[in-house]
């Protein structure tokens, strides 16, 4: 067996920071520290900080007055905000930046008046931060059709949003066909996909061509660990999206195969490591990296954490 291990792979600069950040603040501040939503989209992650002292609550008022409440990499909506300053919550937060760029859009075309298009998935923790910020200004659309079925009053006001970790093909697919419907449509002028997701795409797509077998580290519930795993499948490949070794069935593997190795954004590496040992040790596998590109995108930790991370160190 061969394995290709991808790169980029697993956490980006926003789980990066989201995560230091709950480090510190449970450093900081002592358990329980709340946060709401799950930090990131990955089990192994909420677990190991459940087993801190953090606590994952998906309300506000599941959180005593007065207690420690971070807001996670997702980001959250003004109502939230405002829900944790009435129970006066000292509340800080680890929303990644490129989410918050999509926030500050969503505010710029409502005070416009434009009505807002939101390409994502219903549900999502950061759809629904997003939406949020302009219930009354934003549609979401989560397909081709949801175009087709679009009713909107003003068509020269009219602009799209992403949600950060679409498929790249997908959302294209749909822009396209906005574009047909709603030629005047406006966006932002740099996209939305992140660069963190666009680049584990492109690494999924350049790279699987060498593989018969996709391994993708990652939760289901996380958004842009499906689309690597969607994408591995489109290439026909055998496509596998799982927490950890764990998951594998040794049945779905040969000696002969070459795997594809890769994780999302919110995938730690010890658990890529842990899927390479796994395949090493039955399949005698061979591991060869492959890069196709370097990241070196790093985000500021929340204002209230860098006077104690410097200290820290
Ligand atoms: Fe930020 Fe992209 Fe990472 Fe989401 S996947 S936390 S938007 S860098």
């Amino acid at each position: 067996m061969k394995i290709i291990l991808a790169a980029p792979r697993g956490f980006c600069a926003g789980v990066n920071m989201a995560v230091d950040s709950l480090e510190l603040t449970l450093q900081k501040f002592g358990a329980p520290v709340y946060v709401y939503h799950e930090i990131v989209h990955n089990k192994y992650v909420v677990n190991t900080f459940s087993s801190k002292g953090a606590v994952f609550v998906n309300t506000i008022e599941e959180i005593p007055e007065n207690s420690v409440v971070l807001f996670s990499a997702h980001g959250v909506s003004p109502a939230i905000r405002e829900q944790a300053r009435a129970r006066n919550l000292n509340a800080l937060d680890a929303t990644c930046p490129l989410v918050t760029k999509v926030h500050l859009e969503a505010i710029k075309y409502a005070k416009g008046g434009y009505t807002i298009i939101l390409i994502g998935h219903e549900g999502h923790d950061e759809v629904i931060g997003t939406m949020g910020e302009a219930p009354e200004a934003i549609v979401l659309v989560e397909d081709e059709a949801g175009v087709a079925a679009l009713e909107v009053a003003d068509e020269t006001k009219l602009a799209y949003l992403t949600q950060t970790t679409l498929s790249v093909d997908d959302a294209n697919r749909i822009i396209n066909k906005l574009r047909e419907r709603f030629p005047n449509i406006e966006s932002p002028p740099k996209a939305d996909i992140c660069y963190a997701t666009q680049n584990r795409q492109e690494a999924v797509r350049v790279l699987s061509d060498q593989a018969n077998v996709v391994v993708v580290l990652g939760s289901q519930n996380s958004s842009n660990s499906q689309r690597l795993r969607e994408l591995a499948a489109d290439e026909h490949k055998q496509a596998y999206l799982v927490d950890g070794p764990e998951n594998l069935d040794v049945n779905a593997f040969s000696e002969t195969d070459t795997v594809l190795v890769t994780a999302g954004a919110s995938a730690p590496e010890s658990v890529v490591q842990a899927t390479i040992d796994w395949l090493v040790e039955r399949f005698g596998a061979t591991v060869e990296v492959a890069s196709i590109r370097e990241e070196s995108v790093q985000f500021p930790l929340p204002k209230p954490l860098r006077a104690f991370a410097a200290e820290s160190r």
